[in-house]
C-alpha cells in the first residue's frame, strides 16, 4: 500500500495507465467560486517510451501559443519531467468533451505550423533545444489516437 501524497499524480499507478489519454486531475475553487480545472494530457505510456526533449520543448511553445486561440481562458501548458505528457490548467470550463476539442485543433495547428513560435534566445530559456518536425510527429501520433483519448485504463 503506497502511502497517500500530496501530489495527486504521486497517487496514481502509473503502472496501470494506457496513454494516450486526458484525465482530470482535480479542481481547485477559489474564494469567489472560480474553478481551475487540470488536466493530465499523457503522450507516451510511462517508463517504457517518453518523448525528446527538443521535440517536446517545440511542442510546448506550438500547443501555448495555439491553444489560446482555441480557448480564452487557458491558465497554463506544462510538460512533465518524466517527458510523458504536459498538464493543462483551464479557468471556470468543466466542459471535458470541449477540453479534447481544443486539444484536437491546437494539435491540429501544429501540424500546420511553419515555425516553432518564440524559438529565439530572447523569448525562450533554451532556443537550441527545438525540433518542429519532432513535435508534428507526437502530434500526429496523437490525433491517430484521438478516440483512445477518453480511456485512461
Ligand atoms: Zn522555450
Amino acid at each position: 500500500m503506497m502511502t497517500q501524497m500530496n501530489v495527486e499524480s504521486f497517487n496514481l499507478d502509473h503502472t496501470k495507465v494506457k496513454a494516450p489519454y486526458v484525465r482530470l486531475v482535480g479542481v481547485t475553487e477559489g474564494a469567489k467560486g472560480d474553478k481551475i480545472y487540470k488536466y493530465d494530457l499523457r503522450i507516451k505510456q510511462p517508463n517504457q517510451e517518453h518523448m525528446e526533449m527538443p521535440a517536446l520543448h517545440s511542442l510546448e511553445h506550438l500547443m501555448a501559443e495555439n491553444s489560446r486561440n482555441h480557448h480564452d481562458r487557458i491558465v497554463d501548458i506544462g510538460p512533465m519531467g518524466c517527458q510523458t505528457g504536459f498538464y493543462i490548467a483551464i479557468l471556470n470550463d468543466d466542459d471535458y468533451e470541449n477540453i479534447l476539442d481544443v486539444i484536437e485543433k491546437t494539435l491540429n495547428d501544429v501540424l500546420e505550423a511553419d515555425e516553432v513560435p518564440a524559438c529565439n534566445e530572447v523569448q525562450c530559456g533554451f532556443a537550441a533545444s527545438h525540433s518542429l518536425e519532432g513535435a508534428k510527429e507526437l502530434a500526429r501520433e496523437l490525433l491517430s489516437k484521438r478516440n483512445e483519448w477518453t480511456e485512461v485504463f
